[in-house]
C-alpha cells in the first residue's frame, strides 16, 4: 500500500532565535489542494513557521517535507513553493506585465510562452487589461492581485501567504477573500495562509490551525473550531465568548454541572474529563444566549440580569447585561424582522433573564 503524500509534513519542527522559542515542537500534515490557514495572535510564531517552509529559515530542530521530500536545508529557490508578502513588493518602474513574468525571464523560457502565460495569469486574477500599467497607477487590491498573479505564473504545488491582505480596505478585503477561495479551487493549489484575523480564517479556509506562543492549541476545519474549541484561548480567539468558573458539582451522561462562587448552578456540554471538585468553566457564544423579559423561564442556565447596554448593528442587536456576581455578559440577538420601533429594544436598567441551552454552551478545562 502506498503511504499518502502530503502537500506540506511538518515533523516536531522548532525554531530558536537566540534563546527564545519562536516555533515549538509543531507537527502537521498538510494535504494537497487544501486551503490551510495558521491564525493566531502577533507573536505566535506564524511567519516564522512559513519562512521555514519557503526555506527562508532552517528548523533548529525536526523535518519538513514538500510532496513527499525531505526539504533539509534545500534553498528556497529550489523549493516547489512560492510566497506572497502583505507589501506586496512590486517592482515601480516595471510594467504590470513585465512584473509578472519576471521570474519566468530568470527561467530562460521564450518569449511568445512567457506572453501566453502572463495573459493567463493576469486573466486569472481578472487584470487581463491592465498588463501595460505601472504599479503606482493601480489601487491596493489591484497591486496585491498583481502580486498573486507573479506568484501563481510559476505553477508552484504549494502558496504561502503571509497576511497577504492586511493593507487592504476592509470592503476590498473581503472581495479578495472570496476570489482568493475561488481562484485555489479553480488550481487546486495548496494555499497555506497565515492570518490573526479569525473571520478571515473561518471564510476561506479548509482547516485551521490555531496556534498561540510557538504552538498549535487546535487543528480542525472551521465549524470545529467555532463550535468545539478544546481550551479557553481557542473559544475566546475565534470570535466572542461568554466564560463562567465554577466548581464541577456532577458529571452525567456528558452534561456537567458546575457551580458559581455566587451559588449558581449552569450546565455544558463536557469536552473534558472533569470530576465533581475540579475547576472549570463555562463556555457559551453571545448569539447562543436568549433573553427573556416577564416571568422567569423553567429549566437550566437561567440567570437573573440587568441590561446594560444595548447596540444596534444593523444585522443583530448587542446588549451587555449584568450578571448578579457584577459579571458582564455578552448576548446577541439577530435582527431577522424588521422594524423601526424603537420600543422593541432593551433599555439600560430593564430586568432580564439569560438563558442557553445546555447543548450550546461547553464546558472547558
Ligand atoms: P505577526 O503576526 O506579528 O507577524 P507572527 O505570529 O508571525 O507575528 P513571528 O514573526 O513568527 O510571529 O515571531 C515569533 C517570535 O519569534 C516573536 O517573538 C519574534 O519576536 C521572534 N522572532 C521572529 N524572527 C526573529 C529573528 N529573526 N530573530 C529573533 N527573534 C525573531
Amino acid at each position: 500500500m502506498n503511504t499518502p503524500t502530503w502537500a506540506v509534513e511538518l515533523d516536531h519542527v522548532t525554531k530558536e532565535f537566540r534563546g527564545s522559542v519562536a516555533v515549538r515542537d509543531i507537527s502537521l500534515k498538510i494535504a494537497d489542494g487544501e486551503f490551510f490557514s495558521l491564525l493566531g495572535p502577533s507573536g505566535c510564531g506564524k511567519t516564522t513557521l512559513l519562512r521555514m517552509i519557503a526555506g527562508f529559515e532552517n528548523p533548529s530542530s525536526g523535518d519538513i517535507y514538500i510532496e513527499g521530500v525531505l526539504m533539509g536545508e534545500t534553498p528556497a529557490n529550489r523549493r516547489d513553493v512560492n510566497t506572497v508578502f502583505q507589501s506586496y513588493a512590486l517592482f515601480p518602474h516595471m510594467s504590470v506585465a513585465e512584473n509578472v513574468a519576471f521570474g519566468l525571464h530568470m527561467k530562460n523560457i521564450n518569449k511568445a510562452d512567457i506572453a501566453t502565460r502572463v495573459k493567463q495569469a493576469l486573466d486569472m486574477v481578472q487584470l487581463g487589461t491592465f498588463g501595460d500599467r505601472r504599479p503606482k497607477q493601480l489601487s491596493g487590491g489591484q497591486q496585491q492581485r498583481v502580486a498573486l498573479a507573479r506568484a501563481l505564473i510559476n505553477e508552484p504545488e504549494v502558496l504561502l501567504l503571509d497576511e497577504p491582505l492586511a493593507a487592504l480596505d476592509l470592503k476590498l478585503r473581503k472581495e479578495m477573500q472570496l476570489e482568493l477561495k475561488s481562484i485555489q479551487q479553480r488550481l487546486g493549489i495548496t494555499f497555506i495562509f497565515v492570518t490573526h484575523d479569525q473571520e478571515e480564517a473561518l471564510t476561506m479556509s479548509d482547516r485551521i490551525a490555531v496556534m498561540e506562543l510557538g504552538k498549535v492549541l487546535q487543528v480542525g476545519q472551521p465549524t470545529e473550531i467555532y463550535e468545539r474549541p478544546k481550551t479557553r484561548f481557542v473559544a475566546d480567539f475565534i470570535g466572542e465568548c461568554n466564560f463562567i468558573d465554577g466548581t464541577v458539582l456532577a458529571v452525567e451522561n456528558g452534561a456537567v454541572t458546575l457551580e458559581t462562587d455566587g451559588g449558581v448552578r449552569v450546565v455544558g456540554t463536557g469536552m473534558f474529563p472533569v470530576a465533581a471538585g475540579d475547576h472549570a468553566v463555562l463556555a457559551v457564544r453571545p448569539e447562543k444566549v436568549r433573553l427573556v423579559e416577564g416571568q422567569q423561564p423553567q429549566g437550566t442556565n437561567v440567570f437573573a440580569a440587568i441590561v446594560e447596554r444595548v447596540a444596534y448593528i444593523g444585522s443583530d442587536t448587542r446588549i451587555i447585561v449584568r450578571l448578579p456576581d457584577g459579571s458582564p455578559f455578552d448576548v446577541w440577538e439577530a435582527n431577522t424582522v424588521s422594524t423601526l420601533d424603537p420600543n422593541q429594544y432593551y433599555t439600560a436598567g430593564d430586568p432580564v433573564y439569560v438563558t442557553w441551552a445546555t447543548q450550546n454552551s461547553l464546558i472547558l478545562e
